[in-house]
């Protein structure tokens, strides 16, 4: 089979970019064109029950059966205008990726067969669904899962060549009400950080009543030909490559960033965009990074949980756009050791009916005390759940990220840039309060908080989690996790936070305290208990991970240690405080994570098996017996003993190299199995990690050596320099 990759490579020098044309050379007049958008619904709706829509998408207002049908039945239409002849609940499952299940518009009737699309159809399902993770939620005796529409997205249509679909945004919940996905809780948190901080809000602006968060996510990816993937079993089965010698170029010359992009690439590029553009997702940039053929989009920052349906949505476009191209995302954290990985990074703000972002900077004292009241208590909160941010962006995949030498660390921690740093640092060393009540000036007490701070460039592109201007930026989330997970957290130990505030604050106002001077000095209160999580340094170094080790900061660099968090007291308090998750909900997605890893690695182990046994070790024996044909040859010809010692030791130094290989397999297929036994996910998980997953780098290593050795010619598996570098 080594002409796999013959052919693989002769394919990929040969390719031709299909050819890619936008509907219309202006993007505004495609954009949306595939969205039951609000000037759609104003089009196909009664003005009433557009507005009962509207109701519902902005204040979580309930639509009354009729209504429903009304609604279905104007989907149906604009749908069906479109070409759309099936419809599917949309949803998140556990399993990462997105849920389909689809039914035809058409019914038989009596009197002849109709297309059909009832208000009951669109609000609620029961897709088969028995077979996506829920961490023992559902028993085989009760396993209905319901969708549920989430009116707040609208509802969009698929295309692909060989039809139409109309898909409805939903929540996928178990009978018995507990979440089975991404989207309930996320829902759910984001209800609760609205009230939280309109509360807070209140203290500044009585007008505000309403306050949402807004999410711009960056996505970084990988390419690679797809011959030359279907040629790596490991890529294809695990995501990325379990072997591989470093190709001698790499990323050290740093001359793809931000370079001019290939041809082949741009014209892929153009092509997922248009296709996303359609369904309404505001992409705005692209570019190289930092790795050979790794590039990144980002599209303009929306609403959340519109932004995290986006993004789902995204992914799975340019994985079927790719095709067409004859490309293969990688959507791995970590396609190829050695290279840059993947994130995708969280911007994230919080935005209030008036418009008003809550973490911009004002220009007046007083917009910048509610500026300092938003800013602090995310600091304040991440401070406080530190541990389970940590846990909310843990998987196998981001493990080979966080720690690594080129990604954010597993240490969470926060960059503010220099100008807000000593903003903080002044409040805490000056004795406002006392000053403020002698001169009764208050707002000479507030540093001056420069609208445009210079920091916003200048950025510490090695922190977890940075202030970016009027943003924080979470970077430490994995390129192909679902963002909900982390901004479920996020946007519960910020509304946690807010309402802990808010307690404090009325505590001194009750006593007699002015309204300002108390929130300035709870502000001052939280910057002083916080300050430990505020980092300004080199987040990659060894310094830190000694000094936030001193600071007493968690340090936890492998997932199922880290998802422990994710059922301690402290969290289960918060969750079952703020209504987002109950305590056998918690249990649950615990143990699909637990899961998720374990088996994660059981089939990178499996497949590392198999490529060794099968694939490089024969390889490997075919060279060792051409050598030893040679040595024969040499021999016969009569030639000196000098002469031999060059094949000779060539075959020596292959047979150490595969002795080492062939053990180590065998070693890590006997811990397999005694790990298998292991009834705990969590011990088998951890068990996975310290006894499985501790043999790859040995096979890997002897394997490299192997790569280096042997004959260009009989070697199986794509290199690295060709999968990297062949545009
Ligand atoms: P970079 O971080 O690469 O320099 P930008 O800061 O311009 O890029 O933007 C990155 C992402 O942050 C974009 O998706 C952008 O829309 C988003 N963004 C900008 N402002 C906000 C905001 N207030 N809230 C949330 N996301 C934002
Ligand atoms: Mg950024």
């Amino acid at each position: 089979m080594k002409s796999l990759r013959t052919t693989a490579l002769k394919e990929a020098q040969t390719r031709v970019s299909p050819e890619v044309k936008a509907p219309s050379p202006k993007i505004s007049e495609f954009f949306g064109s595939n969205v039951f958008d609000t000037k759609k619904m104003k089009d196909f709706l009664s003005k009433d029950v557009y507005e009962k829509l509207i109701a519902a998408i902005d204040r979580g207002e309930l639509i009354n059966q009729d209504e429903a049908n009304h609604i279905a039945s104007a989907m149906k239409q604009w749908s069906m205008s479109k070409g759309a002849t099936h419809y599917t609940h949309w949803f998140q499952p556990l399993t990462g990726s997105t849920a389909e299940k689809h039914d035809s518009f058409f019914e038989p009737s009596k009197d002849g067969p109709i297309e059909k699309f009832a208000g009951s159809a669109l609000v609620q399902q029961e897709p088969d669904a028995s077979s996506f993770p829920n961490g023992g939620i559902r028993n085989t005796f009760e396993a209905r899962g319901y969708t549920a529409w989430d009116p707040s997205s609208p509802a969009f249509i698929m295309e692909s060549k060989a039809g139409k679909t109309l898909c409805i945004p939903t929540v996928f919940v178990a009978y018995t009400g507990e979440a089975l996905d991404y989207k309930a809780p996320l829902l759910k948190a984001l209800n609760a950080l609205d009230k939280a901080a309109v509360e807070v809000c209140q203290f500044f602006d009585k007008g505000i009543t309403k306050v949402t968060a807004s999410l711009g996510i960056e996505q970084e990816y990988f390419l690679v030909d797809l011959a030359l993937y279907n040629a790596r079993p490991d890529l294809a089965l695990t995501g990325r490559t379990l072997f591989g010698h470093m190709s001698a170029k790499g990323q050290q010359l740093d001359d793809h960033y931000f370079g001019s992009i290939p041809e082949r690439v741009y014209s892929y590029m153009v092509d997922f965009e248009n296709e996303a553009l359609k369904l309404g997702i505001p992409l705005k940039t692209r570019h190289n990074e930092v790795a050979p053929l790794q590039f990144e989009c980002a599209p303009i920052f929306e609403e959340i949980n519109l932004a995290i349906d986006h993004n789902q949505l995204l992914m799975d476009v340019m994985e079927k756009v790719a095709r067409r191209h004859h490309f293969k995302v990688l959507l791995h954290e970590k396609p190829y050791a050695g290279i840059n990985g993947s994130g995708k990074h969280n911007n994230w703000s919080l935005i209030t009916d008036t418009g008003k972002n809550l973490l911009a900077p004002g220009k007046t004292p007083k917009n910048n005390l509610m500026f300092l009241a938003f800013f602090v208590n995310t600091i304040k909160a991440v401070h406080e759940h530190a541990d389970l941010l940590r846990a909310s962006i843990a998987s196998v995949s981001n493990d080979h990220r966080l720690g690594a030498n080129e990604a954010p660390p597993a240490i969470i921690s926060i960059f503010l840039g220099q100008q807000l740093n000593e903003v903080l640092d002044e409040i805490e060393h000056s004795r406002i309060s006392k000053k403020i009540k002698e001169d009764n000036a208050l707002w000479l007490g507030i540093p001056k908080i420069p609208q445009i701070l210079l920091d916003n460039t200048d950025r510490n592109r090695t922190s977890p989690f940075a202030f970016t201007g009027n943003k924080f930026e979470l970077r430490a989330v994995g390129s192909s996790a679902n963002s909900s997970a982390p901004m479920t957290v996020l946007n519960t130990i910020m509304a946690d936070q807010l309402v802990k505030f808010k307690i404090e604050v009325d505590k001194l106002i009750k006593k007699g305290e002015k309204k300002d001077i108390a929130l300035l000095t709870i502000i001052k209160k939280y910057i002083k208990e916080s300050k430990d999580i505020r980092f300004e340094g080199n987040g990659y170094s060894q310094d830190w991970e000694n000094e936030a080790l001193s600071r007493g900061l968690a340090n936890v660099k492998t997932t199922p240690v880290a998802l422990d968090a994710y059922i301690s007291d402290k969290t289960t308090e918060l969750f079952e405080k703020n209504n987002v998750f109950t305590k056998r909900e918690l249990h649950a997605r615990h143990e699909i994570l637990l899961e998720d890893y374990y088996k994660k690695l059981q089939i990178e182990a499996r497949v590392m098996g198999e490529v060794a046994n099968t694939m490089v070790i024969p390889a490997c024996i075919e060279y060792q017996n051409a050598l030893l044909e040679n040595v024969k040859g040499l021999k016969d010809a009569g030639l000196s003993k000098e002469s031999l010692e060059t094949p000779l030791a060539i075959i020596n130094k292959l047979s150490l190299h595969l002795g080492i290989v062939k053990n180590s397999i065998d070693e890590m297929l006997e811990e397999r199995k005694r790990t298998n036994a292991i009834e705990d996910s969590r011990e088998k998980a951890i068990a996975y990690d310290q006894n499985v997953k501790s043999h790859f780098d040995a096979i890997r290593y002897h394997a490299d050596k192997l790569e280096q050795i042997v004959d260009d010619s009989v070697w199986p598996l794509p290199k690295f320099r060709e999968l990297l570098f062949l545009k």
